[in-house]
């Protein structure tokens, strides 16, 4: 039994209860080393075996699973953050399920959020934007022509991109032709919840230099929008004189009222 554990986004306590148990209970773990925090691994019994997959293929991989699977170890492949976002489980989900050994998900924090807490942000802000595009700049691995970051700005929504700290003059260039204004707020996190984190704020067009000044090549996200400017308006969910299923609308502001959690 495989399964493949989001290792969150850094810190070594972002790791969600489920995830801490699986490494704690695993028998071999193979984790993605360039990304995640080896200091998850503490917890993990003396007599686990763990492989490093930055130095691996995929058929390496499978090799090992194949293996651990005869002895009816407890697997883990750890990725970083949540699996879901570039993290190439679909092709090991694929062969496992040709080899016919088992597998579950369990997902994780995504550097995404993590971002967004070091920026003390809200990416879906009313009145601003209401979507958030996760994307990244084309490298080696090539983005459909339809997703282009050009495409993708010309909503002016929220945009996350991934994997293009290297290209941040060219994706300078595709958000503000797409159409986000020269002075539209970015930020870049570097290392989102690991103590060297750094929160670099910047606009659209200085993306590039704000990096180069400040050393940042790899491991960073680019946050850009307006909902980092500080401007929006407030939320119906919270409105007194707006009603939902849990609380009617009054045109007083009244006392909240403490829920009882005890059975
Ligand atoms: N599955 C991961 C993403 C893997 S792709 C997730 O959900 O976060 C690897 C890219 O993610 C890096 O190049 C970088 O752009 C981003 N990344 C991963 N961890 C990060 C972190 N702690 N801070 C900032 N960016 C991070």
């Amino acid at each position: 039994m495989v399964t493949f554990v989001g290792a969150g986004p850094g810190a070594k306590d972002l790791i969600t209860v489920r995830g801490q148990r699986l490494l704690e209970e695993a028998d071999i773990v193979i984790y993605a080393g360039s990304l995640v925090n080896p200091k998850l691994l503490y917890g993990c019994k003396e007599t686990c075996a763990v492989y490093n997959s930055a130095k691996m293929t995929l058929e390496e991989v499978l090799e090992v699973i194949k293996e651990g699977e005869t002895q009816r170890k407890n697997i883990v492949r750890l990725h970083t953050g949540d699996p879901c976002l570039y993290g190439a489980i679909k092709e090991q989900m694929d062969e496992l399920e040709r080899l016919g050994i088992g597998y579950e998900v369990c997902p994780g924090v995504s550097s995404f959020c993590a971002a967004a807490a070091a920026l003390d942000a809200e990416y879906t802000l009313p009145g601003i934007s209401q979507s958030v595009v996760i994307t990244r700049m084309a490298g080696r691995t090539p983005v459909p022509e339809k997703e282009s970051i050009r495409s993708f700005a010309a909503h002016g929504t929220t945009m996350v991109i991934f994997l293009s700290t290297g290209m941040l003059k060219e994706l300078s260039e595709e958000l503000i032709s797409g159409g986000y204004e020269q002075d539209t707020p970015a930020a870049i996190v570097y290392k989102a919840s690991w103590p060297e984190e750094k929160v670099l704020n910047c606009t659209v067009k200085t993306l590039a230099q704000t990096a180069k000044e400040a050393g940042v090549t790899k491991t960073a996200l680019i946050v850009v929008g307006r909902v980092l400017d500080g401007k929006y308006e407030r939320s119906k969910l919270y409105d007194p004189t707006f009603t939902t299923e849990f609380r009617k609308a009054s045109s007083h502001v009244g006392k909240a009222e403490k829920e009882n959690t005890k059975e």
